[in-house]
């Protein structure tokens, strides 16, 4: 199959509005993720594209065939889930090769050819010397491993994996990351991948989709996705320690327009930053405004580098393995910056800092900032 089509889909639990008329469409070939928090309606999409939950309204098309009326099994979906769900009598073999021999299938594989499928997808995922063993010798990742390769065994029309790998830990986690990629490349077939790890998603995928509450925020590739975020909820949500988020107002000195938040800290903007934050003033009738900026774009030192440069005091200083995040305080709200080689500095020293504004977004306000 080339592509899966939702068009105006929306569910709702009882008066619960999960997935709120959305649409979107995957093109052939790529690794589609959807990411969001708990309880955004991620799980949701992928019940309804398998024809496991009915959608309350809009279509769902498999290439340009209406699937709405089709059953889950007529479908030909195959999922793997977060929890494992493995046979406990069977053999980790027997587990994979399940799907392969329900009557529904019609696969009628021989021996050697089942043996052949079971292997090579055992062998993606490094699981082959596991085969003889039964689920209760597993760990939790071979469990969560085994479950992988029980869905993607079989052909079939798409394959829709809901935080897949969410319990193995990070060496693991990297190793089956790179197994999935080329899976997807030699298989070519559909996937539509959930998870709430945006690394995992900036790591695998062509093309994400962040949910938030049941509707998209933005749908673009990784580099759009990180470097020109639609809105506040997806800078925030995307990247560690979060991007920055500043309120403020524009005002007007000396010829100059400046961002102002608070009592202390003001930076005059550049043209280019200046036209982006009046569109949003223009938008937004009360005047306010977002600024937002990764913790890589600010640049901390401890000499004035620019016209531009203001001081501030140091709040805390936590240490990472490839430098430190600097946390320093404005009016009660919290900015960080990340920093290469901490030893430099230290607590409360008051330091210079520069806001790269080429890499300055602003955001009409819509999430809450947290501390
Ligand atoms: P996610 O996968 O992003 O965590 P879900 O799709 O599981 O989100 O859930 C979306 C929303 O729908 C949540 O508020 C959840 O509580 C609700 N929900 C999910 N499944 C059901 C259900 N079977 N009955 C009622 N509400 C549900």
């Amino acid at each position: 199959m080339a592509g899966v089509k939702l068009q105006n889909v929306t569910k709702k639990y009882g008066n619960k509005l999960a997935v709120d008329n959305l649409s979107f469409e995957y093109k052939e070939g790529e690794f589609f993720s959807i990411i969001g928090p708990a309880g955004a309606g991620k799980s949701t999409i992928l019940k309804m594209i398998a024809g496991i939950e009915p959608v309350t309204s809009g279509k769902i098309f498999f290439d340009d065939y209406e699937v709405n009326a089709l059953s889950a099994r007529e479908r030909n979906v195959a999922m793997a889930f977060e929890t494992y769900n493995l046979y406990s009598h069977l053999s980790v073999y027997e587990n994979i090769a399940f799907p392969l021999r329900a009557p529904e299938r019609h696969e009628k594989l021989s021996k050697d050819e089942e043996q052949r499928r079971v292997e090579e997808v055992a062998d993606f995922l490094g699981i082959k010397r596991l085969l003889g063993r039964k689920p209760v010798q597993l760990s939790g990742g071979e469990k969560q491993r085994v479950s992988l390769a029980r869905a993607m065994v079989r052909r079939c029309e798409c394959f829709l994996l809901d935080e897949p790998i969410a319990h193995l830990d990070a060496r693991l986690k990297f190793s089956t990351q790179t197994a999935l990629k080329r899976l997807s490349v030699k298989l070519g077939t559909a996937i539509i991948y959930v998870t709430h790890d945006y690394r995992e998603a900036l790591g695998l995928s062509d093309r994400i989709a962040v949910l938030r509450k049941g509707k998209f925020e933005q749908i673009g590739t990784p580099r759009e996705i990180y470097n020109r975020p639609a809105t506040d909820f997806v800078a925030n949500f995307i990247g560690d320690p979060p991007c920055n988020l500043i309120d403020g107002s524009l005002v007007s000195e000396n010829g100059k327009t400046l961002f102002q938040s608070g009592n202390e800290f003001s930076i005059p903007l550049q043209n280019k930053s200046i036209a982006a934050a009046q569109k949003i003033v223009n938008a937004d009738q009360d005047g306010e405004i977002r600024l937002g900026i990764r913790p890589s774009r600010i640049k901390v030192s401890k000499e004035r580098t620019t016209e531009h440069s203001f001081k501030l005091p140091i709040y805390a200083i936590v240490r990472r393995p490839e430098g430190a995040v600097i946390t320093f305080e404005l009016d009660k709200c919290f900015f960080r910056a990340s920093v290469k080689g901490p030893e430099q500095y230290g607590m409360s020293e008051k330091v210079w800092l520069d806001f790269d504004q080429e890499h300055s977004f602003f955001f009409k306000k819509t999430v809450k900032i947290s501390k």
